[in-house]
């Protein structure tokens, strides 16, 4: 595994960690953590943001997911090859009551709220695993032991693993190379 996570870094890809609204920089730390040692990752932790006003809904009382990804998507982040944003507060998309992270399949932008994950540093980690799987082109997984399997509510997600199966983690390591420009 150590060697798998040199080779990883050699490639250069670099992830940045984009806090949106007060979110603790020990969440951010163990995120940065968690990136480098279940795949070999770098992180940057970017400078904050402040909630965007223009993706409240005053009726739903939550964030649209859709519009901060699209405006994510729309920010130039230097040297980044893919940005997952934290926000503290809470987040849906149209069909959902709410969502704890979206992402775009094969997109470069993802999202991830901790507003209901306080204090859950595990459940932050593997929402944040998950959606930079789906940025990297996974889908859900049925393995039990796996971060991709889907979960649709807090006690599914502190049931599953907070690490990729064999599968998954060869599918991610692959993309991740053809990201960063490797072979
Ligand atoms: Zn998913
Ligand atoms: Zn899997």
């Amino acid at each position: 595994m150590a060697r798998k996570n040199r080779e990883m870094d050699r490639d250069g890809f670099c992830l940045g960690l984009q806090p949106v609204g007060e979110i603790d920089p020990v969440h951010l730390k163990i995120l940065a953590g968690s990136f480098l040692g279940e795949l070999g990752l770098r992180t940057r932790i970017l400078p904050g943001l402040a909630r965007p006003d223009h993706a409240f809904d005053k009726r739903r009382i939550q964030y649209d997911a859709g519009m901060i990804i699209n405006q994510l998507e729309a920010m130039e982040f230097q040297g980044c090859h893919a940005v997952i944003a934290f926000m503290d507060a809470d987040l849906f998309i149209p069909v959902f009551s709410f969502v704890l992270g979206e992402a775009r399949m094969r997109g470069n932008r993802a999202l991830v709220s901790i507003y209901r994950l306080q204090g859950n540093h595990a459940g932050i980690v593997k929402v944040a695993l998950h959606e930079f799987g789906h940025l990297m082109g996974l889908d859900h997984c049925h393995e039990t032991a796996c971060v991709m399997r889907f979960s649709k509510n807090i006690e599914q997600l502190d049931a599953i693993s907070n690490m990729f199966c064999d599968y998954c983690l060869d599918q991610i390591r692959y993309a991740i190379r053809k990201k960063a420009g490797g072979p």
